[in-house]
């Protein structure tokens, strides 16, 4: 049951952005996940544990 992430999807995390947005876009997927913030354009990196975690886990929003 693991779901598959694509480049350029929108995701939602289950917390904020410090900016206040949830909002992210997938930059890289793989054994690390890089998201860029919708809002601010910050980029973070994951290892694919923390973004599990951090992702919220409905397919849609
Ligand atoms: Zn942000």
């Amino acid at each position: 049951m693991s779901i598959n992430y694509t480049v350029g999807q929108t995701i939602t995390t289950r917390k904020p952005h410090a900016c206040g947005s949830s909002s992210w876009t997938v930059l890289r997927v793989g054994a690390d996940y890089k998201l860029q913030c919708n809002n601010c354009k910050r980029v973070v990196m994951l290892d694919s544990q923390q973004f599990h975690k951090a992702v919220k886990n409905d397919e849609q929003r």
